[in-house]
């Protein structure tokens, strides 16, 4: 499965970003405006009944993961590295979705929810 995807506007590579508001994955354009939703993380919903805590493994796995989107717009509050993997999963009921983001420092490691 690869993970570039192109602007069906202006044909440029769309970059992976996260709303913060809407608590969404979203390809975006730099080229132009055009956005669009990310639909690659269902994988991740089996997590969806599991508290933060015991996603240690799988978070530590996807911080390895190439196929997941990473940004720069976060530093890891504990080794100050400046991009981290991000995906969406949903948390306990009542708070819905919920973006996850994991530390790309391999030393590291440390993950943290929005
Ligand atoms: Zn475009
Ligand atoms: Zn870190």
């Amino acid at each position: 499965m690869s993970t570039m995807r192109f602007c069906c506007e202006c044909n440029n590579i769309l970059y992976p970003k996260e709303d913060r508001e809407q608590k969404v994955l979203l390809y975006a354009c730099r080229n132009c405006d055009h956005k669009e939703v990310a639909e690659s993380y269902c994988v991740y919903r089996n997590v969806i009944d599991h508290d933060i805590g015991e996603l240690t493994q799988t978070l530590q796995d996807v911080a390895a993961d190439p196929t997941l989107p990473r940004t720069k717009t976060v530093v890891c509050a504990l080794c100050g590295h400046p991009e981290a993997v991000f995906f969406q999963a949903a948390g306990r009921e009542e708070e819905g979705m919920t973006l996850f983001f994991v530390c790309c420092n391999a030393n590291c490691g440390h993950r943290w929810r929005d």
